[in-house]
């Protein structure tokens, strides 16, 4: 698996976590951390400072996602469609690509 962020959907209420590479902004340690879903700072196992952040970008681990024609996977959620963030296409997920 390549270098992202992994959220584990597959738990019970309370369970989902995040798992991935992180680093200090303080200190630059880099350690492999596991977080809450929701969590957006880590406490730095080395400078005990609250600097530290996940590494990389989000992806699922456990459910499969939807992918623009261009490759883009993130997307803007507009009120009854969904925006491409990458080439700007305004679409529905009927006719995105499931991968
Ligand atoms: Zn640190
Ligand atoms: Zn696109």
């Amino acid at each position: 698996m390549g270098e992202v962020l992994y959220i584990n959907n597959a738990g019970k209420d309370g369970e989902s976590h995040l798992t991935g590479n992180a680093i200090c902004m303080s200190c630059q340690k880099e350690w492999q951390a596991v977080a809450p879903v929701g969590t957006s700072v880590l406490e730095c196992p080395e400078c005990k400072t609250m600097k530290g952040v996940f590494k990389h970008q989000l992806s699922p681990v456990t459910n499969s996602v939807w992918e623009c024609n261009c490759g883009n996977k993130l997307f803007f959620i507009l009120k009854k469609k969904i925006q491409c963030c990458n080439c700007g296409v305004i679409t529905s997920s009927e006719v995105l690509n499931e991968i």
